[in-house]
């Protein structure tokens, strides 16, 4: 059996990281992978996260299953944190899933089950996984373009004319802020325009958020998602606790299902619960419980909250530092929206060729598409990457 099997394409951002580990130059900058990691290059415990772990250590009494939807009380914390009061609780089923990436996939496999002949937009470029997921499971795919390569901005205008195109039924992948990988996002009259397209032509919005927090703030960050939650009949919404808590390796997600009709939750659920069966049964538990330990107590949720905005500051600050470096360098404002993306991720918008330029003459890695993720700088390596952007002539 196994002699049938093929290679399967290597991770690209995966197979990045590796080549950085073996680059001996000392002075190399590592942009790729999207982790988060402080001035130090370090991707630290949140201090809330390793108080929540104490206490939970010490308070557990069980490590028994909890439910095939996770523990509920961390769908109520969830539920409230990203949307708010924007619906109601009762038109919302959640269950918890391994990370962002696996809330991602259940959604997939849940409009696979609900509409066979649905496809699913994606916006151009959009996070890889999505694509390779939606490949994977055999759901027909559209995009719609999204990145302006002129500007670095939004191309609304291409966005709408191409959402113009889809059938009633289908679904649009959207980034409920953050957009990974080209930190370019919809102003909230855009939103409003698009969620007017999604309803007029019988669209099921997907929303996928793994950076609340990042962007603009906990609840600016959100504002799309509740817009788009209380504006339409139903929608999904794909939830990573990765980043904000920075609990990445504890698999620690959430998907909803939001139906204006409170009468459809109850199915809902019972769907997302043998949907979780099928696929691994019982959801991590761990990462999940740290995560409503912070958001139930208003001590720890408030020095995480606190944390995190030192967090995005810190990011902000960079994103500022480099777009004035280049403005000093070039005389010229053409990178100034490296300072209006949101998020940790920029698209530079310059070819594989310099982008593997910077990588051999200046032991600069990032995604070859140009994606750099900001917070793989420090103040000190700020001005050398400034210094070879403009070198091999982006
Ligand atoms: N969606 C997007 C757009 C992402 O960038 C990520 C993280 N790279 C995820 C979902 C899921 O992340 P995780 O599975 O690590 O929670």
């Amino acid at each position: 059996m196994f002699e049938t099997l093929k290679e399967q394409p290597a991770d690209k951002i995966l197979a990045l990281m590796q080549m950085f580990a073996d680059d001996p130059r000392d002075h190399k900058v590592d942009l790729g992978v999207g982790v988060y990691k402080n001035a130090e290059g370090v991707t630290p415990v949140m201090r809330a996260v390793k108080a929540a772990e104490k206490r939970i250590w010490e308070q557990q009494t069980t490590k028994s299953y909890t439910g095939l939807a996770g523990d509920p009380a961390y769908a109520d914390a969830m539920i409230e944190l990203i949307l708010s009061d924007a619906v109601a609780r009762a038109n919302v089923a959640a269950v918890a899933t391994p990370g962002g990436t696996g809330a991602v996939r259940q959604a997939f496999e849940l409009i696979r089950m609900a509409n066979p002949k649905a496809r699913v937009w994606v916006s151009d470029p959009t996070w890889p996984n999505h694509t390779s997921i939606l490949n994977y499971l055999g759901i027909e795919t559209k995009s719609y373009r999204y990145f302006d390569s002129e500007t670095r901005g939004v191309d609304f205008d291409g966005m709408i004319a191409d959402l113009n195109t889809a059938q009633a039924g289908d679904v649009v992948l959207l980034h409920g802020c953050c957009h990974n990988p080209t930190g370019a996002n919809l102003n909230l009259v855009e939103w409003q325009a698009v969620v007017d397209l999604l309803n007029a032509r019988g669209l099921i919005p997907m929303i996928d958020i793994a950076y609340q927090g990042f962007g603009d703030g906990l609840d600016a960050d959100a504002a799309a998602t509740r817009l788009v939650a209380s504006s339409v009949p139903e929608c999904l919404i794909a939830a990573s606790c990765s980043k904000n808590f920075g609990v990445y390796r504890e698999r620690t997600g959430l998907l909803m299902a939001v139906a204006a009709d409170a009468g459809k939750t109850k199915l809902n659920q019972g769907t997302l619960a043998f949907l979780n069966r099928q696929n691994y049964s019982f959801p991590p538990d761990h990462g999940a419980r740290v995560v409503t330990t912070i958001l139930t107590d208003p001590e720890l949720r408030a020095d995480w909250a606190a944390e995190l905005e030192e967090v995005r500051l810190s990011m902000l600050g960079l994103r500022q530092q480099l777009a004035d470096e280049l403005q000093r360098l070039t005389g010229s404002d053409r990178f100034g929206f490296i300072a209006q993306h949101r998020g940790m991720f920029s698209r530079l918008g310059t070819t594989p060729e310099l982008v593997e330029k910077l990588r051999a003459d200046h032991g600069i890695y990032m995604v070859g598409d140009s994606r750099m993720n900001i917070a793989g700088l420090n103040s000190t390596t700020v001005p050398i990457l400034a210094r070879a952007i403009v070198d091999v002539g982006v």
